[in-house]
């Protein structure tokens, strides 16, 4: 490891432990992976050797092509062929590559413009804005909605940009346990019962923050209770569809559609662009003043490059596929597929016995490892089998709380969801990851 020379610390001292800790476990190999084309319903992996304990690889000049169960390309639109990759061709001659200025400036095309005019009607809400990034979304908007002397309410699970730009934004920040209603309302009690009942003192404003599909559990947030209790405290909701827009509700709507509630009971709607529509980004959904007090308050978009506009033509070609105004009924089968394939490879995985999280109707599958040592296994034998998954370990995630987790897609069909659970099946076998006796019917 690395010593101070100086009797102070060393500059990566904290890192150096962290690095040590997975190099021992071997864990280092699992990530990173160096790729090549398209993360489509297949993956091509680069060839590495390791140099043991040396964090270095060397490439071998080979590559594997592997079944993708680790992207989040929800409805398949990370492909290179079709009419988005057609429209976003002419649209690199057209734009060039780099809009070369924030919006304020002279970022704002009339691409920018018709993404966020489709991205509010798609959403159901009077207003949206476009981000070049979906993390800066999170990490610019909460500064830019809340300050000093106001309360955030963060389900304890939520993604780091959200608790980055609560951080940032100098409210008060405190969490819920994880989708649990009795304690959100808890601490709703707790955070009003200096002020009056039902209203928001002693704080200037409270904001409740949640997801619509949590990444790392697959659970779906609790819309109804969360929306019984905003009638209840009239608090602000802010509501981020990262992983559920596109990928829930029988139009591919989010969590609004998924559950039958009228988008204009949420306050904030955000989400990101990047997974189900393949492209970059985020955006904030919301009343028109809300908008236009995040176009003139938030730095990242005032200051910060504005989304380029290859990615919005991709945004608006596949949200067009979504809606059926581009290839009339292609929208409504992806929506058809991954919501099969959601529910088929779930239960094939627990019928095999394995301890499976989060929601029946979630795209992302968590199955748990439990201990870390299983972590780099299961990520090696799947591998072996021309699979590639996404695992996750401490300090992601609790340390023996390990999993993988498969990311279902519309661009897979039945077979390669069975021929994840023949591999399942097997590694199970060899890891001894197969905890319960499977469900009643079950092979
Ligand atoms: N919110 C959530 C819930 C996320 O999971 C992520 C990233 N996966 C982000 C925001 C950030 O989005 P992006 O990767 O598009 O920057």
């Amino acid at each position: 490891t690395l010593k101070p020379s100086n009797g102070y610390a060393a500059l990566n001292d904290d890192f150096d432990n962290f690095y040590v800790r997975r190099l021992k476990m071997r864990l280092d190999d699992c990530f990173a992976r160096p790729t090549i084309g398209v993360p489509g319903r297949f993956i091509t992996l680069m060839d590495r050797k390791s140099d043991d304990f040396n964090r270095t690889y060397k490439f071998t000049g080979t590559y594997t092509q592997t079944l993708n169960v680790s992207s989040y390309n929800y409805l398949g639109f990370a492909q290179s062929e079709g009419p988005c990759a057609d429209a976003v061709e002419e649209c690199v001659r057209k734009y060039g590559l780099s809009s070369c200025s924030p919006r304020a400036d002279s970022g704002t095309n009339d691409l920018a413009v018709e993404v966020e005019r489709e991205v509010a009607q798609f959403v159901g809400k009077p207003a949206a804005m476009v981000f070049s990034m979906g993390f800066v979304t999170n990490a610019g908007s909460f500064p830019a909605l809340v300050s000093k002397g106001c309360l955030i309410l963060s389900d304890e699970l939520n993604h780091a940009s959200i608790r980055i730009g609560a951080r940032m934004s100098g409210a008060v920040i405190r969490s819920f346990k994880h989708n649990n209603i009795d304690d959100l309302e808890a601490k709703l009690r707790e955070a009003i019962s200096q002020g009056q009942p039902r209203t928001h003192r002693p704080w200037k404003k409270i904001l409740v923050a949640v997801e619509g599909l949590y990444s790392m559990e697959g659970t779906m947030v609790d819309l109804p209770g969360v929306l019984a209790l905003k009638k209840k405290y009239k608090f602000f909701l802010y509501v981020d569809e990262a992983h559920s827009i596109g990928a829930l509700g029988p139009k591919g709507r989010g969590v609004c559609d998924y559950f039958g509630i009228d988008p204009a009971e949420v306050d904030i709607l955000m989400g990101t662009l990047t997974k189900s529509f393949g492209a970059n980004g985020g955006y904030i959904a919301a009343e028109k003043h809300i908008i236009d007090k995040l176009r003139s308050t938030n730095a990242a978009t005032l200051l910060g490059e504005s989304p380029a506009p290859s990615v919005l033509m991709q945004i608006l070609a596949s949200l067009r596929i979504i809606t059926g105004e581009i290839a009339p009924g292609q929208g409504e089968e992806r929506l058809q597929r991954i919501a099969f394939n959601s529910r088929y490879l779930r239960l094939g995985l627990k019928r095999l016995g394995y301890i499976v999280y989060g929601h029946d109707d979630s795209p992302i599958i968590p199955i748990m490892l439990y201990h870390p040592a299983k972590i780099s296994a299961f990520s090696h034998e799947m591998l072996k089998r021309k699979i590639s998954v996404v695992v996750v370990g401490y300090p992601a995630t609790p340390l023996i709380s390990s999993r993988a987790r498969f990311c279902v897609s519309s661009a897979h069909n039945k077979e390669d969801m069975d021929r994840v659970l023949a591999a399942c099946d097997e590694v199970g076998d060899i890891l001894q990851l197969k905890f319960s006796t499977g469900i009643a019917g079950g092979a």
